[in-house]
C-alpha cells in the first residue's frame, strides 16, 4: 500500500535543519561560537571544554556584547546583524551571515548567553532560550564587557547524533583542537586560550596565544617556538589573467599566498609537525585541490616528509564564493584551474631557489 504523504511537524523540521547546520558536530559548535566572537571584534577569546565538549563548550569573549534590543532576536532563525540581502554575499567579510548558528544550537542543546556592552559592564544579562530560539528568561548578573555563550548537552534532542558523539568524542575533540589552532594561528592581535576540564579533575590549559602582531609568533605559541626552525616564510604573489569572476568585475586580479611552510631540505634540522592549514582572506577553509598542489610540489623536493603548511590565500572577495556548504568551510574559487597552475609554478621557483631563502628562525 502506498504511504500517505504528511507534513513534518515544524519542530522536527527545525531539529533536522539544525543538525545540518551543526553538521560537523563539535567542530561546527566551536567554529560558530568562535566566529561570532571574532565578528564582535573580540581581542580575547577563551574556549573552555568540559569533558572534551561532551558536557559543555563555553566561549568567553571581550567583544562588543549584545545590545538589549537584540536579545529577543539573536537565537531566531535567519536573524543576523550581518547581512540583509543576497547581493551582500559577494562582499561579506564577517564570518557569520546566515543567522543560523544560535538558533540551531538552541534546537540541539541547552544554550545560555551572558552578555554586556561597554556601557552596561560591570552589569550584564543572562539570557536563556527555548528550543525554538524564543527568549525564555533574562536576569541581571555581574559581567565584563563581552559575551559568553554556553552550550551544554549538545545533540540532546537528536539521540542518534548524541550517541555518535559519545562514541567518537576523543577523535572529534582532537579535530576541534586542530580547527582552533588554525584560528589562533591566523588571527593576529587576538589572544586565544583553550582549556579542558575532565570529568574528574581541574581545568587544564591546552594551548594559548598572546595576542601577537604576526602569524609567525602565533604559530610559535601554538606549535612551539622550535617549530619555526623547520619553517620558511611563504610569500607568493601572482596576477590572474581574467578580470571577471562569477560574472562580476573584480576589484583586483592579484592573489597573494602568505604564511609558513616546511623547509624542503631532507634531514635539515628539526621536523615541523605534520599540520596543514589553509585560509582564504583569513577564513579557515578546506581547500583539497590547493592542498594537493602544495603536497605534489613539495614531494618533488622532499620524498620523506610531508610538509607543515600554513597558507592564507588573499584575494578579492569576488574571486570566490563562501556560500557553498552550510558551515562555510568549503569555498568555491571561481578560477581554480588558473590559480593551481600559478601556484605550482611559483612554489617550484621558491623551492628551487631554496638555497637563497632566509631560514625562518635561528635558535
Ligand atoms: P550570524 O553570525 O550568522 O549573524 P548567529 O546565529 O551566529 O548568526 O548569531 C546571531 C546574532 O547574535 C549575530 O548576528 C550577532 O548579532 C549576535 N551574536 C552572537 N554571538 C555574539 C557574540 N559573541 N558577541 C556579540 N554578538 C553576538
Ligand atoms: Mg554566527
Amino acid at each position: 500500500m502506498a504511504a500517505t504523504i504528511k507534513l513534518i511537524e515544524r519542530k522536527s523540521v527545525h531539529q533536522i535543519q539544525s543538525g545540518q547546520v551543526i553538521g560537523d558536530g563539535l567542530i561546527s559548535v566551536v567554529k560558530e561560537l568562535v566566529e561570532n566572537s571574532l565578528d564582535a571584534h573580540a581581542t580575547s577569546i577563551e574556549v573552555r571544554f568540559k569533558n572534551c565538549g561532551l558536557d559543555a563548550v563555553e566561549v568567553v569573549d571581550n567583544g562588543s556584547g549584545i545590545a538589549p534590543d537584540n536579545y529577543e532576536s539573536i537565537a531566531l532563525k535567519h536573524w543576523t546583524s550581518k547581512l540583509t540581502t543576497y547581493d551582500d554575499l559577494d562582499t561579506v567579510t564577517t564570518f557569520g551571515f546566515r543567522g543560523e548558528a544560535l538558533s540551531s544550537l538552541c534546537a540541539l542543546s541547552d544554550l545560555h548567553v551572558i552578555t554586556a556592552t561597554a556601557s552596561e559592564a560591570p552589569k550584564g544579562t543572562r539570557l536563556e532560550f527555548e528550543t525554538s530560539g524564543k527568549l525564555k528568561s533574562r536576569s541581571v548578573v555581574a559581567a565584563q564587557r563581552g559575551t559568553t555563550v554556553v552550550v551544554e548537552n549538545i545533540f540532546k534532542t537528536l539521540p542518534v547524533r548524541r550517541k555518535e558523539l559519545e562514541r567518537n568524542v576523543k577523535r572529534e575533540y582532537t579535530k576541534v583542537l586542530g580547527v582552533l589552532q588554525a584560528y589562533a594561528g591566523v588571527c593576529v592581535g587576538v589572544k586565544f586560550s583553550v582549556f579542558n576540564q575532565p570529568v574528574k579533575g581541574r581545568r587544564t590549559p591546552v594551548f594559548a596565544t598572546k595576542g601577537n602582531p604576526t602569524t609567525r609568533e602565533n604559530v610559535a605559541n601554538v606549535f612551539g617556538a622550535k617549530t619555526l626552525v623547520a619553517l620558511v616564510a611563504l610569500d607568493l604573489q601572482f596576477e590572474m589573467k581574467s578580470t571577471r569572476r562569477g560574472g562580476r568585475e573584480m576589484g583586483s586580479k592579484e592573489i597573494k599566498i602568505l604564511g609558513h611552510i616546511s623547509r624542503p631540505v631532507v634531514g635539515e634540522g628539526r621536523q615541523a609537525p605534520d599540520r596543514q592549514m589553509f585560509f582564504v582572506n583569513g577564513r579557515p577553509c578546506i581547500l583539497p585541490q590547493i592542498a594537493r598542489a602544495f603536497n605534489e610540489v613539495y614531494k618533488t623536493f622532499n620524498v620523506t616528509q610531508s610538509p607543515f603548511i600554513f597558507a592564507d590565500l588573499q584575494m578579492d572577495t569576488n574571486a570566490y564564493d563562501v556560500n557553498v556548504s552550510p558551515d562555510k568551510r568549503s569555498i568555491l574559487l571561481h578560477d581554480q584551474t588558473e590559480l593551481l597552475e600559478s601556484l605550482k609554478t611559483s612554489l617550484i621557483t621558491m623551492f628551487t631557489n631554496h638555497e637563497q631563502t632566509v631560514p625562518h628562525a635561528q635558535l
